[in-house]
């Protein structure tokens, strides 16, 4: 269990709490959060009266110790906590946020290329991915660093904001001085280590759905995150497995609005991985902004035939570029601009 304090709340107001904890027989420790002090019940064996606790002054709430939402939990009336993204855009603001590029960083001209297609199309960030997590050993890997430099060399030549994987705390310092955002892949939300080791940098971070993650798991990665000081984390949901493979992974939408209903954090949608096929990306965006997504992460290639990872999911500059005309219209319905 844990008692969420006022943000306000003095150290005369935590003692009392604990004091009652205390005559409860239960032992308790205060943790400094990224949104205030909590005090969590660690041992005891007494009963917990959960209405003298919330009867407390500066008492915000008491929770069980699962409850998967402390710092960024939504209250009637809240707003979407807005993340920075780059120097002139952010996610979960009225404006659709889209983010677009190869999967993978392959060469600088055809990274500079597609760049410049996407900005041109109203794309705000740049994706790819210098570090690629393969599920195979065998096949492509990613640049590395020499990829790193491509993104940084493509932010220059074009002011978009870039955003690209970070697979491991070795990885950190040399990711970050490259990117406005840091991707924490599919394959690595269940990693608390790296979370924290995020959570303690001074940079926006995007957290995707772990492939079986439930709702409460991929809400609790982005609290290791937070707990670190870091509360600038976007969701984004990329489809997780199912039954089902004719699709890659099956696009889980109702976790959008579901995410809107109880917490502050923004969520994007990526149709790309979360259907595996590029027929299937154009629909799968409108509907994720129908939903309520904050934005989008798509998957552009020049020549999707000759993409070295995720040809068949990737759509090509032409493609996106009637996506993002369409894409208004929904945008409008559900109150945003693009
Ligand atoms: C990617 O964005 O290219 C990627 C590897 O995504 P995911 O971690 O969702 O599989
Ligand atoms: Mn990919």
């Amino acid at each position: 269990m844990i008692v969420v304090m006022n943000p306000d709340s003095s150290s005369e107001h935590i003692g009392h709490v604990q004091r009652l904890l205390g005559e409860m027989g239960a032992v308790s420790c205060v943790i400094q959060s990224a949104r205030g002090k909590i005090i969590e019940i660690v041992g005891g064996n007494g009963h917990v009266d959960k209405s003298i606790l919330e009867g407390a002054p500066m008492v915000e709430r008491v929770a069980d110790e699962q409850s998967p939402l402390m710092a960024m939990d939504r209250k009637p009336g809240d707003q979407t906590h807005e993340v920075p993204l780059g120097k002139h855009a952010v996610i979960g603001g009225k404006k659709l946020a889209v983010i677009a590029g190869p999967c993978s960083v392959e060469d600088q001209s055809l990274l500079l290329e597609i760049a410049h297609a996407v900005k041109e199309a109203g794309a705000v960030g740049l994706r790819g991915g210098a570090f690629k997590p393969r599920t195979s050993p065998y096949t492509f890997q990613g640049l590395g660093e020499p990829g790193l430099e491509m993104l940084a060399r493509a932010r220059e030549e074009t002011g978009l904001a870039i955003v690209t994987e970070v697979m491991c705390v070795q990885q950190l310092d040399a990711v970050k001085e490259c990117a406005d955002m840091l991707q924490i892949g599919s394959r690595n939300m269940h990693l608390p280590v790296l979370l924290a080791k995020v959570g303690e940098q001074d940079k926006p971070v995007l957290m995707k759905r772990g492939w079986s993650a439930t709702f409460e798991e991929f809400i609790l990665a982005a609290e290791y995150v937070m707990k670190g000081g870091n509360e600038n984390v976007v969701l984004c949901e990329r489809g997780i497995r199912a039954h089902e493979d004719y699709v890659r992974n099956t696009l889980a939408l109702a976790i959008i609005p579901e995410v809107k209903r109880v917490s502050r954090l923004p969520i994007i949608a990526d149709p790309s991985h979360g259907t595996g096929r590029a027929h299937l990306v154009t629909p799968m965006s409108y509907a994720a902004v129908a939903c309520g997504a904050d934005g989008l992460l798509i998957e552009v290639h020049v020549d999707p035939r000759r993409a070295w990872t995720d040809g068949s999911q990737s759509i090509d500059p032409v493609q996106f570029r009637s996506l993002m005309t369409n894409l208004k219209a929904f945008a409008e319905v559900s109150g945003r601009t693009l």
